[in-house]
């Protein structure tokens, strides 16, 4: 993996999003704790669901996506990321293999959309029709759809190994992730 060169004074502009899945990769990205906070003087977290950015910006050194892919939405935010990122990192089991949110590919997108909105309701039953984006029979990884520089599985992916990914990227290396990951 060639990795953005970035000079010593130069921050690494860096995003996180989630398609679906359940934000556990994202807690466990917080769980690097004060690690984070000492690496904060190199990276400028530039959009994120836990900063109060709403646009996705142009020239993003490094984008985390968490979770799979379900809805033509989803496909554009990737396009969106994919045009406007050097590296991108596929985040967690469900971005690189479907994983849980694949789960429901074994039904018909109609069962699935009943037994959510009308059998499990208990209060005014009803199955959207509007205002939600357009859901695909199947549920997809990451890298269906676009290039993926990097794979990071667990679910979620160990703070360890998210640390080590994020330190390769800002020391210009291949990250180490022997026996820091595994798929589930
Ligand atoms: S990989 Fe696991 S922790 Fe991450 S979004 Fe999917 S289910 Fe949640």
């Amino acid at each position: 993996m060639s990795t953005p060169s970035k000079s010593p004074a130069e921050k690494m502009r860096i995003a996180t999003i989630w398609l679906d899945g359940c934000s556990g990769c994202h807690m466990s990205l917080l769980d690097i704790d004060q690690r984070l906070v000492a690496a904060a003087n190199r990276i400028d977290l530039v959009f994120s669901p836990i900063v109060d950015t709403r646009t996705y910006p142009q020239n993003v050194d490094v984008c985390f996506i968490e979770g799979a892919v379900a809805s033509e939405e989803d496909v554009e935010k990737l396009h969106l990321i994919r045009s406007n990122t050097r590296r991108v990192v596929a985040f967690g089991d469900c971005a690189v293999t479907g994983n849980i949110s694949a789960m429901r590919n074994r039904f018909a997108l109609q069962e699935v959309m009943q037994r959510s909105y009308l059998e499990n309701a208990t209060h005014q039953p009803r199955t959207p029709d509007r205002d939600i984006p357009h859901l695909f029979d199947k549920v997809r990884p990451v890298h269906a759809f676009i290039d993926v520089d990097l794979f990071l599985p667990g679910c979620p992916p160990p703070a360890d190994a998210i640390f080590e990914v994020l330190s390769a990227l800002l020391e210009d290396r291949l990250p180490d992730l022997a026996g820091r990951v595994r798929f589930g």
